[in-house]
């Protein structure tokens, strides 16, 4: 296997492998690991050009870097991906190959399940090395992120409903939400429990059909869930879709949801916050998964309590990026990348002092 360098500045290491025997052509990218080891998920894609398959690795895994600063995981930020077909190039020796690859870099990259790869795909990575997270349960590791996601996303709900309803009664308001799928069916199973109203939508309609059996559920179709007279509007489905088509539809005051990269571009934070639009950035919001794998990182492997306990920070987060946008008169977003910036430079800081420590 041929493992070369890529140059990218802001970037601590960026290497690309290519295994003329297996297939393999993949790119990782260790965005910082001030924090920590460079935690983040394995993408198979088919990228059309390498440089595209690099834009991707650096994007993502500096967004890694700052999910992770925020959720107090102790982990920094990293990403892999593969440029094949996850239909046809999928084979096990391909992704040993991959295994390799990441126990090439000796665990400064952790690596874990993204669009592409599954469970089967880590178990063939784990042949080869030790820097796989996501696992079964079964096998010690901490299984499927999305119920973790979900709870922390009741959890943001409450700073939330707080910053701008003063109430955290989240049964007293009204919800819309896209996407009933892992994350946004136990959305709704939960607010639909505590006795809230709330209006869904998703694509698939046999979802819909099973969600509008709870009670204070009812469904619309497709696009209508833009313009539903709602206090709090729950994305969990794609991104990019807070953009200048759908934020004037909007009547909520609220937007909170799992889905990733929620704003088209960063303009829209901007027009969101204008409009009064109170926006949970999605990486601070939808951590509960990061911060479930982190424990499973440490020494003494995973616990459920612990992930459980570290979750329910998630509205202390988020109620610090809301402090520090209205005192400094940021958006959110802005003041989520405030947040994770500062505790990167303190780190950075407390490591600079320990090593002048040693050294005195
Ligand atoms: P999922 O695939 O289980 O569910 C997505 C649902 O959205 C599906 O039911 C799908 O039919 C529906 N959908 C797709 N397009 C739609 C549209 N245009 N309108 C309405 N519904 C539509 O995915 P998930 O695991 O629940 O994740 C949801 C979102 O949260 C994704 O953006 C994901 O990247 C993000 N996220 C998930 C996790 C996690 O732990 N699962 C963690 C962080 C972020």
């Amino acid at each position: 296997m041929k493992i070369d360098k890529i140059e990218a500045d802001g970037y601590e290491n960026v290497v690309m492998a290519n295994d003329p025997e297996t297939g393999l052509k993949a790119v990782i990218a260790v965005h910082d690991t001030t924090l920590g080891p460079a935690l983040g998920g394995l993408r198979m894609w088919n990228y059309t050009t390498e440089e595209e398959a690099i834009f991707d690795v650096l994007r993502l895994s500096k967004g890694m870097t700052y999910k992770s600063a925020c959720a107090n995981t102790g982990l920094g930020g990293g990403k892999a991906v593969i440029i094949g077909d996850q239909r046809k190039d999928k084979t096990e020796s391909l992704m040993r190959a991959m295994g390799r690859f990441v126990d090439s870099l000796g665990g400064s990259y952790i690596t874990a399940e993204d669009v592409g790869i599954g469970i089967q795909e880590l178990e063939w990575l784990q042949k080869e090395t030790q820097y796989v997270t996501g696992l079964s349960r079964q096998s010690g590791s901490s299984g499927n992120p999305s119920p973790f996601t979900a709870r922390g996303v009741i959890r943001g709900l409450f700073a939330c409903t707080e910053e701008k309803f003063g109430t955290s009664h989240l049964d007293r308001l009204h919800y819309s939400v896209q996407g009933l799928g892992q994350v946004g069916g136990d959305v709704v199973r939960c607010l639909s429990m505590l006795g809230a109203r709330v209006t869904v939508t998703d694509i698939n309609e046999d979802r819909c059909m099973d969600f509008a059996a709870l009670p204070g559920v009812e469904v619309v179709r497709g696009d209508e869930i833009y313009d539903v007279d709602a206090d709090v509007f729950i994305p969990c489905a794609l991104g990019g879709i807070l953009n200048g088509d759908t934020i004037p539809r909007l009547k909520v005051k609220v937007v909170a949801g799992a889905a990733n990269n929620q704003l088209l571009g960063e303009e829209h934070a901007a027009e969101l916050h204008d409009r009064g639009i109170l926006y949970a950035p999605d990486f601070i919001i939808n951590a509960g998964g990061i911060i479930n794998v982190s424990v499973e990182v440490r020494p003494e492997g995973y616990d459920e309590r612990i992930a459980v306990a570290k979750i329910e920070n998630i509205y202390d987060g988020l109620r610090e990026v809301f402090e520090t946008s209205r005192r400094e008169n940021l958006t959110p977003a802005e003041a989520a990348y405030r947040v994770a910036e500062n505790r990167l430079e303190e780190a950075r800081h407390m490591n600079g002092q320990s090593v002048a420590d040693s050294t005195s």
